[in-house]
């Protein structure tokens, strides 16, 4: 299997490439040539497997310049003692017919870690072959979780360094506690002064600078990324909407054949877009709901068929979700548009130009087809946290709240009652205040971030996962803070 830019159709590279690469040298995403198929007798015998073995099935149907043995390896390196759940990406039935898909039980307690944790096995299998004897630099914008997650994936990787910039006051305390604390002799971490959408910029901006690229080369150096514009960070979360077919399969709460919809706090379209390969792939799927928080720019998007960035940014409780380019959607518009390139490079000059684009009539009936969309506030995030503790005793975080509010308004609207699942995207205690707001509104005044933490275990008896827990106290490393126009000095600084 070949993979193609979503901007030049006539690039053509291996698995191993695109991942080594991260980003299509004119600025494309890479995405494979076509989509492998499963039928419902391969998903049937996928669910008598462990998540290892459904991972490594998936897995060599897009990575097919890999060995079965550098699979083998990835995979049972990523997937271990890591993960606090042996199932790694378990269900839990939060009403008959509803299922919380919970994919942070990995070491940063963030959805992140599902791709994360295997992308630098990947990565160095894939270098190996495609650009060997090079150091590998990753860059990664971050707009919370995926820089902790990439930081705990690649600290202390042979032949590879790792710089995360982050959104200074966009990210929670606790967000930030980790990533400052980071230990691992490759690393660096640096706040800039923006948002999230600055940040990715600024990153795409020195990975598709030449004269950077050459500066690399002299060192013996090339840039690659962690972030879900990598296939690499795809491919993994495909495996997580397959595996959990099968585990409903395995619970008895659909039979073989059954239709699904899947519910997705949404932020740059990564996490969404695997559900939609999954879909394409042979999993039965209804509808895919995309959920945004006050940031809806996705929701209008998918309603009607116009894209508009040009609009207010809101910093919200779920800030992993705060982003206006959503940049994984020029994956889905290249497929929808039947591998159409010069429209994307249309759609995405008018975007980077003039900050909009509109789908034509063809791409809209298939968006709508597809997709449902919603969006919920902080004050509906937090309510929504507190109903579903009430009636429900699940603690939500603050993503995961969007979500499970957005698909309460979409049944209400449509009542269709299909069983659904719920995507889970952190552990809730990574956003400890405006969990403790949701369920005690007051009692976190005057209190600390490890107050709070300790307010909510009283309060709601959940256990705060020791990664977050034994955080305090622990004095940060990385303190700096750039400018935007700064990122690249700061890059040669840390490479020095
Ligand atoms: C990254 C993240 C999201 C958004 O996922 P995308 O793949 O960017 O759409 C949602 N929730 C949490 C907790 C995240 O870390």
């Amino acid at each position: 299997m070949l993979y193609t830019s979503t901007r030049d159709k006539s690039i053509k590279v291996s698995s191993s490439e695109a991942i080594a690469h991260g980003i299509s040298k004119e600025g494309g995403l890479f995405v494979p040539e076509s989509i492998p198929q499963i039928t419902m007798d391969d998903i049937v015998r996928l669910s008598k497997l462990d998540y290892i073995g459904r991972a490594k099935e998936i897995l060599s149907l897009y990575l097919t310049d890999f060995t079965a043995e550098e699979i083998d390896t990835c995979v049972n390196g990523a997937y271990g003692e890591g993960f606090s759940s042996e199932k790694i990406s378990p269900l839990h039935t939060l009403e008959k017919g509803t299922e919380i898909l919970e994919l942070w039980k990995g070491p940063t307690c963030a959805f992140k870690d599902m791709a994360l944790q295997l992308l630098p096995h990947l990565l160095t299998v894939a270098s190996s072959k495609s650009a060997p004897d090079k150091e590998i630099v990753i860059l990664v914008a971050t707009s919370g979780d995926t820089g902790k997650a990439a930081l705990e994936g690649f600290k202390d990787v042979k032949n590879t360094r790792i710089l995360v910039f982050y959104p200074n006051d966009g990210v929670s305390p606790m967000q930030k506690l980790q990533m400052t604390t980071q230990e691992g002799s490759n690393v660096g971490v640096c706040a800039i002064e923006g948002n999230f959408d600055d940040a990715q910029s600024g990153v795409k901006k020195i990975f598709t600078d030449k004269s950077v690229a050459a500066k690399l080369e002299e060192k013996g150096m090339m840039f690659s990324s962690a972030n879900s514009i990598n296939w690499g960070r795809l491919v993994p979360q495909i495996v997580y909407y397959v595996s959990a077919y099968c585990d409903m399969l395995e619970k008895g709460a659909i039979n073989a054949g059954d239709e699904i919809n899947v519910v997705v706090p949404t932020g740059n379209f990564g996490n969404i877009l695997a559900a939609y390969y999954a879909k394409e792939m042979g999993v039965p799927m209804k509808k895919l709901i995309c959920a945004s928080n006050a940031n809806n720019v996705l929701t209008d998007f998918l309603k009607t068929g116009n894209y508009n960035r040009v609009r207010d940014f809101y910093t919200t409780i779920s800030p992993s979700m705060d982003i206006l380019i959503s940049s994984n959607l020029e994956r889905l518009l290249f497929l929808l548009s039947g591998m159409d390139d010069a429209l994307v490079r249309e759609w995405m000059g008018s975007l980077s130009k003039d900050g909009k684009y509109s789908v034509n009539e063809e791409v809209f009936a298939k968006l709508t087809a597809l997709f449902d969309a919603g969006c919920c506030d902080d004050e509906g995030t937090k309510a929504c946290i507190a109903k579903t503790f009430k009636e429900n005793s699940y603690l939500c975080d603050t993503h995961t709240a969007v979500a499970v509010s957005v698909y309460d308004d979409y049944k209400a609207v449509t009542g269709d009652d299909t069983p659904t699942v719920i995507a889970s995207t952190a552990n809730p205690y990574k956003f400890s205040k405006a969990v403790l707001d949701a369920v005690h509104p007051g009692m976190s005044e005057g209190m600390d971030e490890f107050d709070m933490v300790l307010g909510l275990k009283v309060e709601t008896g959940e256990e705060c996962p020791p990664q977050l827990a034994n955080l305090k106290g622990k004095t940060p490393r990385f303190t700096g803070c750039c400018k935007k126009e700064e990122m690249e000095q700061v890059v040669f600084d840390m490479l020095k």
